[in-house]
């Protein structure tokens, strides 16, 4: 069975730079909570790197999204436009201020499809002076949280362009994509997370950088950068009386946490670099066999290549039980989330022409990213997948041919 030596996860975090000096730092001079020089540092950090205005750091990527949408303005029985395809944190962000999600089809790349969305808000809403009305639910819709999924970025010209015209709000989920940008267009040279009116980053450990747990809000809007800082903060109105005129969080990140997200962030772009040569390198391992395929990038993007996708195209058992096969082999490989549409909590949930993400979550399998694979774990993910594939699925007169 599976010898450990051997075992190639699906993403495991590195930390090869200053992670122990910084933290030491920390330690030494006992500035070890929510105190202390390097939350602001690592904040600084986060707007140098991205060119955002205004960044405030929270203790995970979820959080980070209920606050920006309660700084969206979406309330109790609102409704926010969320992708199907997703991990799960921002649809429960969505309910945790008792609004409700409608679920949204992916397009070619698994990020949000833009042209449902426009038809959504053309065909089955109506603008009323309250703003956009679901007429089938009666709920005002407030706000789209795009999410750019495995670190490819969404087609933000386009959702911008209905947001603007249907008078809704534009939350980045960022969490997968920090360092990805655009290369070509009115965003060019535009980190994702900067181009909504408000953007999260996480750095829990499965992310590109990681903290162990964190998030980031970021937006170039002062007023609701102060008001983050203020609700991620309990809303101390006055330090001495502790005085509290709105209901706040303790949703901070500890300086311990920020000296590792400093650490963390002078390697980007070495991650991103390796990342891409990985992904070129599987790409071009993967490139004769028909049936699987390493999933394109965008156009006019350069994304950070956090997780690669390999689309096997047969039927959904093929994949699944390839997942058994591999593991016993010491590869670990998964398939994609359950889509959010059926999942328990939100099975009543209105759902929009669910078609492109029905078809990418029965032949997804994710394989090992983590950013210290070397040439030698490629190439032994790359041949132990055809191997178990070629072995199980090819019949032997088409191997023969
Ligand atoms: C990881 C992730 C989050 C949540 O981040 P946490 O820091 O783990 O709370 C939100 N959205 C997506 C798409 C994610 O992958």
């Amino acid at each position: 069975m599976c010898n450990k030596d051997l075992f190639i996860p699906l993403s495991v975090p590195v930390m090869t730079g200053n992670e122990w000096k910084y933290i030491k730092e920390c330690l030494d001079s006992s500035w070890v909570s929510s105190a202390g020089p390097y939350v602001n540092k690592f904040e600084e950090a986060v707007c140098k790197y991205t060119g955002a205005k205004h960044a405030i750091a929270c203790m995970n990527g979820t959080a980070g999204l209920q606050i920006a949408l309660i700084l969206a303005g979406v309330k109790d029985n609102d409704e926010v436009i969320v992708p199907t395809l997703t991990f799960i944190a921002p649809v429960n962000a969505v309910k945790y201020l008792n609004a409700e999600p409608v679920f949204m089809d992916c397009d070619d790349y698994m990020n949000i499809d833009p042209e449902k969305i426009e038809a959504f808000c053309k065909y089955k809403s109506e603008i009323t002076d309250k703003g956009l009305r679901n007429k089938k639910s009666g709920r005002i819709i407030k706000a789209i949280i795009p999410v750019h999924i495995f670190g490819n970025p969404c087609n933000m010209v386009h959702i911008i362009e209905i947001a603007k015209k249907y008078n809704l709000k534009v939350i980045e989920d960022a969490t997968e994509s920090m360092g990805s940008y655009y290369t070509e267009g009115v965003y060019k040279n535009k980190f994702t997370g900067t181009i909504g009116n408000l953007g999260v980053y996480s750095f829990n450990g499965n992310k590109i950088i990681t903290t162990g747990g964190g998030g980031m809000i970021i937006t170039d809007n002062e007023e609701l950068a102060r008001k983050a800082k203020y609700l991620t903060t309990q809303a101390k109105d006055d330090a001495v009386n502790f005085i509290h005129n709105e209901i706040g969080y303790n949703f901070r990140l500890t300086n311990i946490q920020a000296a590792m997200g400093v650490a963390q962030l002078e390697q980007l772009n070495n991650f991103i670099r390796i990342k891409k040569k990985n992904y070129e390198l599987y790409k071009e391992k993967f490139k004769n066999i028909k049936e699987l395929e390493i999933m394109e990038i965008p156009e006019g993007t350069s994304p950070n290549y956090w997780f690669y996708s390999l689309i096997i195209n047969r039927e959904k058992n093929v994949r699944d039980e390839l997942i058994e096969k591999l593991d016993d082999r010491g590869i670990q490989t998964r398939p994609l989330w359950y889509l959010n549409h059926m999942q328990k909590p939100y099975i009543n949930n209105q759902s929009y022409k669910i078609e492109k993400a029905l078809w990418f979550w029965e032949r997804v399998l994710n394989i090992p990213s983590s950013s210290n694979l070397t040439e030698e774990d490629i190439k032994k993910v790359t041949e132990t997948i055809k191997d178990c594939y070629e072995k199980n699925y090819i019949n032997r007169w088409r191997r023969a041919l």
